[in-house]
């Protein structure tokens, strides 16, 4: 390849992830229960584009988990529309990934089998499977772990495994629900670390949902803050404190920008 076609593609590249994946225009949601309706969304418009990793941040009950089941083709908006790439998305789609809080894996199959089962639903060949499915264990750092049952497996290795099987079926973006919030204080570090470092191999637009302040902090690249009643998007930012590959997490934390942006975001939640 000529050196004209590496900066063609690199400007690609570039070009491709300043794209929007995915639309939300004037979403709404109403909970119509016996008791009283409630207004878990309104007014959300948002676009997210091809490499964006942003976290989304509010305290419980603010509708987090209500717009990215929405996003995620579970649950219907009361008003408004979402395309990805351009096209109306209203039902589950393996173009936006999902890993939720407790990794939902196959209890009867190993972690490759996890790994190959969307594959297989893609009908993806067998030799492009195995490639893939060594591909992924090698990403998360599984690779050792490749026959062992999920039961065998530690909280984090299992996240770990449930983030590789669905970064497999290559999905435009996928949506994180608090994914680490079940996990002990330093297997979720290196979980965060994990991710960010996924993150930067991959560049794959994450949508993730926390209402851990450091987490935000440490990961995104852009910060979204929800209010509650009814649930809707106050503050959208870049983080002002974008990582640096130099930056490791523990300089990062204990820097004055760090605590002052803290204090700052604890206050726009609770405002
Ligand atoms: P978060 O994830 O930020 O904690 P949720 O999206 O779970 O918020 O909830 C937003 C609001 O919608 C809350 O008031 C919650 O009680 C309500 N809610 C969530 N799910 C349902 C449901 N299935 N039926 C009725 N109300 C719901
Ligand atoms: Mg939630």
């Amino acid at each position: 390849m000529s050196c004209n076609d590496q900066s063609l593609l690199q400007g690609t590249h570039d070009f491709l992830a300043e794209l929007p994946v995915i639309q939300l225009d004037g979403i709404s949601l109403r909970y119509s229960q016996a008791a009283a309706d409630i207004q878990a969304l309104e007014g959300i418009s948002l676009e997210l584009t091809g490499d964006d990793f942003v976290c989304v941040l509010g305290p419980s009950g603010c509708g987090k988990s209500s717009l990215l089941n929405i996003i995620a083709g579970y649950l219907k908006p009361t008003t408004g529309t979402i395309t990805v790439d351009g096209k109306i998305h209203s039902k589950p789609d393996p173009q936006v990934g999902v890993v939720f809080q407790h990794p939902n894996l196959f209890p009867w199959l190993s972690i490759e089998k996890n790994i190959e089962f969307g594959l297989k639903m893609k009908q993806v060949g067998k030799e492009k499977r195995k490639e893939l499915v060594e591909h992924y264990l090698q990403l998360v750092g599984l690779e050792g772990f490749a026959k062992f049952l999920p039961f065998q497996l530690s909280g984090g290795m299992k996240q770990r495994a449930a983030i590789a099987r669905t970064l497999a079926t290559d999905p435009r973006m996928i949506l994180l629900d608090e994914p680490f919030s079940a996990l002990d204080a330093f297997t979720r570090e290196t979980m965060q670390k994990n991710l960010y470092d996924i993150w930067q191999k991959t560049r794959k637009c994450l949508l993730f949902i926390t209402h851990d302040v450091d987490e935000a902090l440490l990961l995104a690249r852009r910060i979204i803050i929800m209010h509650p009643n009814p649930g809707r998007i106050v503050k959208d930012f870049p983080n002002p404190l974008l990582r640096r590959p130099e930056h490791s997490f523990s300089r990062l934390r204990s820097s004055k920008e760090f605590n002052d942006m803290r204090q700052y975001l604890i206050g726009q939640i609770h405002s």
